[in-house]
């Protein structure tokens, strides 16, 4: 019987690790749960799941949860009542499912208290790769990818983060606009770029997939995961999300993952490791499918991509200050205060404004991250005179 908590267990990923769970209650409990606002999936998921202790974030949200929380189940409310769900005493493992630079707190505070990580918060990683490796590796913890991409990588390397290989071939669907021109990208609206072809998920990574940073931040998710330099990942468009990524190993050998497209696979797969246990996706038609089709990634098109390339070869913190702006410009997308096109762009301009620190502390990062924000909502307000 593994212990879970599970933080953001509302959201896309939260609902999906709580089906996986129920899939198998003589394997998994989960023993603590964080989530956002949403009491009422909140409320639906302490009953069924009965967790000795959970918290919800949002204090208006607890207050309306409150008195519906079972007996015999410890509730609290913000963000330290969140964060103690990370270091929660009876538990395990710890799947961090929020998304945003917020994961990088909960990561930190999970392996410091010697939990194993399900990491599907990629953001940690792309800010914090440096200070989250390090304490990995000095707490002796265990770190799952849940990313599709990441988790086929340590899949083909036999769920080892430090098996040889010649290099990581990391596949793109390319998003709702990849066959668009440059000028129809600047017309599209919050609704379409809300519809994923393949993968259905939370708004954000809807948005950073629809113009590719989601796949520059897999990159740099890549580098930490699996000790790779830049030169040793390489990054291919397959919108049939089929192939979930490749590794080509010393001998030349390419070895993919494949199935039809399912986050639970992945989620369960960090949980059960390195045993398998059906996850009732059906079995896959090759035939049926009749052909896979792999191009080349448009950087040009879709600048975001070669943003996060650059702010990891300069390194420190503008990973993190790629990451703050981002998350500023997609939630101002959202709320159509800028276009689609003006996401990389605003980006950019904060990039180019922003002086490298080092990433060697939990306080750095913040501070980084702080300026991004304020930076990108600086340059949006200035644009919009
Ligand atoms: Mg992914």
């Amino acid at each position: 019987m593994k212990n879970i908590a599970i933080i953001g267990s509302t959201g896309s990923i939260g609902r999906q690790t709580v089906n996986v769970v129920q899939r198998y209650p003589e394997r998994f409990r989960v023993v603590a749960l964080c989530a956002g606002g949403d009491g009422q999936t909140f409320l639906e998921q302490v009953r069924a799941l009965r967790p000795e202790y959970c918290a919800l974030y949002d204090e208006r949200a607890a207050e309306g949860v409150r008195a519906h929380v079972p007996q015999g189940v410890a509730f609290a409310s913000g963000k330290a009542a969140c964060a103690a769900v990370a270091g929660y005493d009876l538990a395990d493992t710890v799947v961090v499912a929020v998304s945003g630079f917020a994961g990088l707190e909960y990561v930190l505070t999970a392996v410091q208290a010697k939990k194993d990580i399900a990491l599907a918060n990629k953001e940690s990683l792309v800010c914090g790769g440096e200070l989250v490796l390090s304490a990995v590796k000095e707490q002796g913890v265990h770190l799952a990818p849940v990313d599709s991409e990441h988790s086929a990588l340590w899949q083909c390397l036999a769920f080892r983060r430090d098996a040889p290989y010649r290099r990581l071939i990391l596949t793109a669907s390319g998003g709702p606009f990849r066959t668009l021109s440059k000028a129809e990208l600047a017309k599209v609206t919050v609704r379409d770029a809300l519809k994923h072809p393949t993968w259905n998920m939370g708004a954000k990574i809807t948005i950073d997939s629809a113009t590719l940073l989601n796949k520059g931040f897999e990159v740099i998710e890549a580098q930490w995961l699996y000790n790779a330099p830049p030169e040793k990942i390489d990054t291919v468009v397959h919108p049939e999300s089929i192939v979930h990524s490749l590794v080509e190993l010393e001998d030349g050998a390419v070895l993919a993952q494949m199935s039809y497209p399912s986050m639970e696979l992945p989620i369960q797969l960090a949980l059960t490791y390195p045993e398998r246990f059906p996850v009732g996706i059906r079995p896959l038609n090759l035939a049926e499918i009749g052909a896979l089709h792999f191009y080349p990634l448009d950087q040009e098109k879709f600048p975001c991509f070669a943003l996060a390339l650059q702010s990891a070869k300069a390194g420190g913190t503008m990973p993190c200050i790629l990451n703050g702006a981002g998350e500023v410009a997609v939630q101002s997308f959202l709320r159509e205060r800028i276009s689609f096109t003006g996401i990389a762009e605003i980006i950019e301009e904060v990039l180019s404004a922003a002086v490298p620190q080092r990433a060697d502390s939990f306080a750095a990062l913040v501070a980084a991250d702080d300026w991004a924000r304020r930076k990108a909502e600086a340059v949006i307000v200035k644009r919009s005179v």
